[in-house]
């Protein structure tokens, strides 16, 4: 049977497309195949913020997402290369939480289940993608060892960060300063744990960070993301780094010292929006981590992922109706995508090579903040994962911080 619309891979980006593909075309015309089958683990952060909740409101399962088994969200903790810590609450307990955090396999599996019902699903390998006189036609694969192709008038790939399509295709090449590699471990049992998420920027990561965020049960995920090039440069080993910074961080050591680990340290790849790779082409769109569009600051990609997938689905449901599968007309999907997400990855790019060169500033930020508490209000409002950060980057807000002539030097360098 032939569809309108394939999406690879079930994640939250294929997922969610799955879901709004749906809604426009029926069940019976949107097919969404992924390599797994669901529960399956993704190696994540496992936070969620104000992008993902929207998306979950507008599909109307925000009810059924605020209830799964997770930890509600209300604010930030950070800390500066120096040692300063400071707490920001972003929201008030009264307030629905602005953000989550729960495990990957609890998420994907809700997405899934949803998009299951929503759409047709089946459990199949894409080895490799029809095209005919240059034009997207469906994908090629494989479920239980039988070869299939399977045809679809438009093709939504979401096949993640090691994304097949984007390597066909030759898309995947992001240079090393525009890619993140990170770690993943569960651990159970860590001190001090409270309703917020915790970012320990250390200088010798910088400006990665290391993470300690809360999960039910006395659990938590804890990780530390680096930029290639960083790692390559400063010759950090990152398994190595997360097992030094547990054991020996003063801010940490004793909150860990009875702490269990329910896993051995685990990474995965992050291509980040810093680098805009291209996302379309004849009969195809490019979704989330294989369209590389995580946040070059914070390594936020869910939200991203979910808004490209609501884009996607609108811009292949009006390919359809026009019956115009070009690459002419459907970068007009590139173009929607970027509008929504581009200022902010901007700025955040921004930020992410000011705090890298200057990182004096990043004490300067935390020492402010943790006594005067009208900056603190300011900062809270501008963090990653709460949303309307465009402003940290700019100009005004670095006068905050450094001198005239300190700030014009950071402006020139910064991209
Ligand atoms: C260590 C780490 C920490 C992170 N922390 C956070 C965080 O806290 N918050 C946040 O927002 N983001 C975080 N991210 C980023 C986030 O994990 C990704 O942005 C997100 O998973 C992107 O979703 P996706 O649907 O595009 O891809 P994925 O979640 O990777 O889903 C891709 C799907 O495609 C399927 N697939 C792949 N190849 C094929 C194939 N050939 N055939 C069929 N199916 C296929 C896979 O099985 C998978 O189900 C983190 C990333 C890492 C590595």
């Amino acid at each position: 049977m032939d569809y309108d619309a394939i999406v690879i891979g079930c994640g939250p980006a294929g997922s969610v497309a799955a879901m709004y593909l749906a809604k426009a075309l029926g069940k019976e015309k949107v097919l969404v195949v992924d390599k797994a089958a669901f529960p399956r683990d993704k190696i994540c952060g496992d936070a969620q913020g104000r992008k993902a909740a929207a998306i979950m409101k507008e599909l109307g399962i925000y009810e059924e997402y605020t209830k799964l088994p997770g930890q509600k969200i209300y604010g930030i903790t950070l800390s500066s290369p120096n040692g300063t810590q400071i707490h920001l609450d972003v929201a008030s307990r009264s307030e629905p939480a602005p953000g989550y955090v729960h495990r990957r396999m609890v998420l994907d599996n809700f997405l899934a289940e949803n998009a299951k019902k929503a759409a047709a699903f089946r459990i199949f390998n894409v080895t490799d993608l029809i095209i005919e006189n240059n034009i997207v036609k469906g994908v090629i694969g494989n479920e239980n060892g039988q070869r299939e192709e399977i045809r679809a008038k438009i093709v939504l790939a979401a096949d993640g960060a090691n994304s097949l399509v984007a390597q066909k295709l030759g898309l995947n090449k992001n240079p090393p300063e525009h890619f993140i590699v990170a770690t993943r471990q569960y651990y159970k049992g860590v001190k001090g744990m409270t309703d917020r998420i915790e970012l320990h920027l250390i200088k010798s990561l910088i400006p990665g960070y290391f993470w300690i965020f809360p999960l039910p049960n006395g659990e938590a995920n804890v990780g530390l993301g680096m930029i290639v090039k960083d790692m390559h440069d400063r010759k950090v080993n990152l398994k190595e780094a997360t097992l030094r910074e547990i054991k020996e961080n003063p801010l940490f050591k004793e909150r860990f010292k009875d702490a269990t680990p329910l896993e051995d340290v685990k990474g995965w790849n992050l291509p980040v929006a810093s680098y805009r790779r291209k996302s379309f082409g004849n009969g195809l769109l490019i979704l989330g981590d294989a369209a590389s569009l995580i946040d070059p600051l914070s390594g936020e990609g869910l939200g991203n992922a979910m808004i490209s997938a609501r884009i996607a689905a609108q811009i292949a449901t009006e390919a359809l109706q026009r019956g115009d599968f070009s690459e002419g007309f459907l970068k007009k999907y590139d173009t929607l995508l970027w509008e929504a997400i581009g200022p902010e990855i901007k700025a955040n790019y921004r930020l992410q090579v000011i705090g890298k060169k200057f990182p004096f500033m990043i004490d300067r930020l935390m020492v402010k903040a943790s006594k005067d508490e009208s900056f603190r209000k300011k900062v809270e409002k501008l963090l990653p994962y709460t949303g309307g950060r465009k402003e940290i980057g700019s100009e005004e807000f670095l006068t905050n911080l450094a001198e005239k002539k300190e700030v014009e030097k950071m402006l020139a360098e910064a991209p």
